[in-house]
């Protein structure tokens, strides 16, 4: 078994032709209009309005700022029931809003938040449930929205992993009170770095802009004490040029995810997520496997290091869980997290990308047969 010649990483970000991005960079040359809701700004926030057939959507220059600002123009406050499976910008959005996180387990299917572990965490402080798609993988839309309606509770979804997803040929930013979306360059879709907003009610646009620019409503009223999170023209255009080859890009990751299926689906110790229903259109923005040690015959650590050996970069996310990072571990938690846990010891993130060979995926697939039948 040999290695790959070159690093094989988790991501590669799909980059447009060069040509397209300099005629747009000369648009830009052109102007002289940089940032500050720019031409270039206004037709990507135009193109995605129409994308998701809303106005209620909002542009920032990255995802977690985006979330933050979600929190603090919802009024969130006291405790908000939310998941440790997730990237710590999910929590950090609470932290910077004075909000205390309630972590509680997920399910084992899709590794989303599960809903009656959630119900049985609700105080008389909790105000909103922050849950995450996490993988892409669609939370359990209606069970968490008849909780969310049932307590008077806020419903937001951190939408980082789910662009292009749509359930019953309805946009996922469809469902909860809002959304939020990262266009960060590792994810997906991407406009270099970014994040969007999506939410239910139109007078939030106006407080959401106010919030990404410091508070201004005009030259010289501060109404709210905002802070900077505003996309600039290079992020729009990156954005707007990425959007064009969307339908390509998923198309390309499905058909990795495929291979990967047929290939791992029978391989002991690995366990992969159960098919979604017909009625989700996936993204594949994460191929994520589970390794079973006792069956495997490896622990997913010694895989995650083994793959190195190959030059192949896979990812533990989402280990450790949020809750067990220094800056979270004196909040107490409740909840046993007992999937959650064990999902977060075995989890294994394998590259996927639009331009990863089939040839390299099967490739990626032999290496890992070859190490559970402990020939290595
Ligand atoms: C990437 C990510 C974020 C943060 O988005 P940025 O655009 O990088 O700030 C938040 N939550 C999840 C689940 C993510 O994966």
């Amino acid at each position: 078994m040999k290695p790959f010649e070159t690093p094989i990483y988790v991501t590669k970000p799909f980059l447009p032709p060069l040509d397209e991005f300099c005629q747009g960079i000369k648009e830009i040359w052109e102007s002289r209009w940089l940032t500050n809701n720019g031409p270039i700004l206004q037709r990507f926030t135009q193109e995605l309005c129409h994308l998701f057939e809303t106005d209620n959507l909002c542009l920032f220059n990255n995802g977690t700022l985006a979330l933050q600002i979600a929190l603090q123009g919802l009024g969130i406050a006291g405790e908000v029931i939310t998941t440790p499976f997730t990237f710590v910008a999910t929590t950090h959005a609470l932290f910077w809003n004075k909000i205390r996180p309630v972590f509680v387990d997920i399910e084992p299917d899709y590794y989303t938040l599960d809903p009656e572990k959630v119900e049985a965490a609700i105080t008389p402080w909790t105000t909103a449930i922050l849950a995450v798609h996490v993988y892409g993988h669609p939370s359990k839309l209606n069970a968490l929205a008849d909780i969310a309606r049932r307590h008077n509770l806020k419903l937001i979804y951190d939408a980082a992993h789910v662009f292009g997803v749509k359930v019953n040929n309805k946009s996922i930013a469809d469902f909860g009170d809002l959304s939020m979306f990262s266009f960060h360059a590792t994810k997906s879709y991407h406009s270099l770095e970014g994040g969007m907003l999506i939410f239910r009610e139109t007078a939030l646009k106006g407080v959401f802009d106010y919030l990404k620019n410091f508070g201004f409503k005009n030259e010289f009223e501060v109404v709210m004490p905002g802070t900077n999170a505003k996309m600039n023209e290079m992020q729009a255009l990156m954005g707007i040029q990425v959007l064009k080859y969307l339908e390509e890009i998923m198309k390309k990751r499905a058909k990795i995810n495929d291979l990967y299926r047929e290939r791992l689906k029978e391989v002991p110790g690995i366990r992969l997520v159960p098919p979604l229903p017909p009625t989700v259109r996936q993204n594949h923005s994460y191929m994520p496997i589970e390794v079973n040690e006792e069956e495997f015959g490896m622990s997913c650590d010694t895989l995650y290091e083994t793959l190195k050996q190959y030059n192949v970069y896979s990812r533990r996310y989402f280990y450790p869980l949020v809750c067990d990072y220094a800056c979270y571990r004196n909040i107490s938690v409740k909840d046993p997290l007992i999937v959650a846990r064990r999902v977060s010891g075995r989890i294994l993130t394998l590259p996927i990308y639009d331009s990863l060979l089939l040839s390299e995926v099967d490739a990626i697939c032999e290496i890992i047969v070859y190490l559970q039948r402990g020939k290595y």
